[in-house]
């Protein structure tokens, strides 16, 4: 297995959904119909339509694309409002999430967030659990969409890619993404083995205690 040169890296760059917190995907369509829309696809397919074919997320376009999906017209209000309605979370338990990035920091290292949903949804969100402090910066998609190389080069700040190094939880675009630009990255396996994987991989994310 490669390993992480841990003494060259400077900043840690994590994904938020399904890394970090538990959005409420799952409750978007039941969002939709209690507002009586009906779209063609879930939303969360849509968006992955939308990051497949934008290099980022700007209102204006989600609008029309989003528009494209459904039989009511969508006005700005309700996106709005859905936006809002992503920024809510369910009770979790993020404990040891919140005490691995304490760690982390008193390890001295920086800490960014990147993510494919609108930076200030998602700076609400870590908020919410008190993570945001930890974070000197949060990167959503209304700068760049992952896995577009612009993401992760922006990301990296101040840093070289290689005192960089990306965690998250999907495959494509946190760490092929990653991988493209040279940054090293961990992939963040929800728990599961995935022994065929033979590249840095965690099952928790206070396993970064042990690398880090
Ligand atoms: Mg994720």
């Amino acid at each position: 297995m490669e390993i992480i040169q841990k003494n060259k890296i400077k900043r840690i760059i994590i994904d938020i959904d399904y890394t970090l917190i538990t959005p409420n995907y799952y409750r978007e369509d039941v969002f939709f119909k209690e507002q009586k829309l009906y779209l063609k696809e879930t939303p969360h397919v849509i968006l992955t339509e939308y990051e497949k074919r934008y290099k980022r997320y700007t209102k204006k376009q989600l609008l029309y694309f989003m528009n494209q999906y459904s039989t009511e017209p969508i006005d700005k209000d309700f996106l709005e409002k859905w936006m809002v309605f992503t920024t809510e979370l369910d009770p979790q338990d993020v404990s040891e999430v919140v005490e691995t990035l304490a760690y982390l920091k008193e390890k001295k290292l920086d800490l960014a967030a990147l993510s494919n949903w609108f930076t200030w949804v998602q700076a609400k969100k870590l908020e919410q659990v008190k993570m945001l402090s930890y974070f000197t910066k949060v990167y959503g998609g209304d700068y760049f969409i992952k896995p577009h190389k612009e993401s992760f080069l922006l990301a990296s700040g101040p840093y070289g890619m290689d005192e960089c190094v990306m965690i998250g939880d999907n495959p494509i675009a946190d760490i092929k993404g990653a991988e493209n630009v040279g940054m090293p990255a961990i992939w963040y396996t929800e728990g599961r083995e995935e022994e065929d994987y033979k590249k840095p991989k965690i099952k928790r994310i206070s396993d970064l205690k042990q690398i880090f």
